[in-house]
């Protein structure tokens, strides 16, 4: 019988390796990412995970997700994407920004970079990487609570001058209970009185084990103030994500996740979605949560039109519906009717739900998902 490593089969689900790796540890089978599992229990996974995945749309007329695996002989290397977490001015932001003027394209083109809520860097050799725009846990953890895992790798940033801080910590737990790996920013090294071995140390008592330390956590000492180290902190990502080896078919209907949503006066809905397998394309009709559509223009981050958008690449989307919510799966499907008929129906699961559920807290996360 065929044997597939863990990483491998994620990536034909479109999954993230680490969420195959917790679903394993349920079922009583610790194994690494790196690993080999049998066919009868990755066909287990494919199950275990098409229901995650029809949990979306939870119906009868629902998009048939089950089975659905890439050959691997279909899967193409992918960017990396990443999410900058870390306390209250501790430099999220400005390092976003910084990251952002360091990418050779939007340079050479002086083109004007467009809030989308993610962007893509593209290095010197051609590879890129996409950040997404909204740093701070509580859009990750909000988006996680709805089941959308987008997140390939978190940047942590501490304040080299400031050290670790409640927000740092929360943080550095929700980068654990995702089991996303993490690479640490020490930020504000321009500044006299930062104290980078001091990062270290507190980090080594919320068990974040630098290399420096003797553990397998990159950790890279930036300024986003005085661009100090960039480069560096690009190339740890670039190293994380050979590591993970992260692949998707780009060659079939796109699949993805809103990223960021909104009402424009002009333009009426739009929303930012990532693409993750498939490539998008304009003409696609799709369901976004209980919005739906035919995507009539797509525009990229540099503020270009585009004609299509393939895996880890993010789009604004003109042509919904209805404005969708940040963590909506996002679906093409074969037509205007199935696309209504499914929007329709989930908008009725809303509804119900809306009256029924509690908010999502911390707690209630963790009972779905841990
Ligand atoms: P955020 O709240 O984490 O997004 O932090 P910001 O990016 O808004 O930064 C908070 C403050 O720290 C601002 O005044 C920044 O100018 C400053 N800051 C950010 N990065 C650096 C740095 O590398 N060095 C210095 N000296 N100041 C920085
Ligand atoms: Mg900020």
């Amino acid at each position: 019988p065929e044997a597939i490593t863990v990483q491998e089969l994620a990536n034909r689900m479109a999954e993230r390796g680490a969420d195959l790796v917790k679903a394993l540890f349920k079922m009583g089978m610790p194994v690494t990412l790196t690993q080999t599992i049998d066919q009868d229990t990755a066909e287990l996974l494919v199950t275990e995970f098409g229901h995650a995945i029809k949990r979306v749309s939870e119906s009868d007329i629902d998009i048939d997700t089950s089975e659905d695996v890439d050959a691997p002989e279909t899967l193409k290397a992918r960017p990396a994407v990443v999410t900058i977490m870390g306390h209250v001015d501790h430099g999220k932001t400005s390092l976003l920004d910084a990251i952002r003027g360091e990418d050779v394209v939007s340079g050479e083109a002086g083109g004007i970079t467009q809030h989308i809520g993610a962007y893509q860097v593209s290095l010197p050799d051609k590879s890129r990487i996409t950040f997404l725009d909204t740093p701070g846990h509580e859009a990750f953890t909000e988006m996680r609570a709805r089941g959308a895992n987008v997140t390939d790798i978190v940047i942590l940033v501490v304040a080299a001058d400031d050290g670790l801080k409640p927000q740092t910590i929360e943080a550095i737990n929700h980068t654990k209970a995702a089991g996303v790996p993490m690479i640490v920013a020490i930020n504000k090294i321009d500044k006299p009185d930062s104290k980078p071995q001091k990062v270290r140390e507190e980090l080594l008592q919320h068990e974040v084990i630098v290399e420096d330390m003797g553990g397998d956590v990159q950790d890279v000492e930036v300024s986003a103030l005085k661009k100090t180290n960039l480069d560096k902190l690009l190339e740890a990502i670039q190293l994380q994500a050979e590591i993970l080896e992260l692949k998707a078919n780009p060659d079939r209907a796109a699949e993805g996740t809103v990223v960021e949503a909104k009402l424009d006066k002009g333009r009426g809905p739009l929303a930012t979605v990532l693409v993750q397998r498939g490539t998008l394309r304009v003409g696609d009709v799709f369901v976004a949560g209980a919005s739906s559509g035919k995507v009539r223009a797509m525009i990229d981050d540099k503020g270009r039109q585009v004609k299509e958008a393939g895996p880890s690449v993010p789009v604004e989307v003109l042509g919904m519906s209805v404005v969708p919510a940040a963590g909506d799966a996002f679906t093409v499907v074969e037509n205007e009717a199935r696309a209504r008929e499914v929007a329709s129906y989930r908008q009725g699961v809303l509804d119900k739900k809306r009256t029924t559920s509690a908010p999502v807290t911390l707690e209630n996360m963790f009972a779905n998902h841990a």
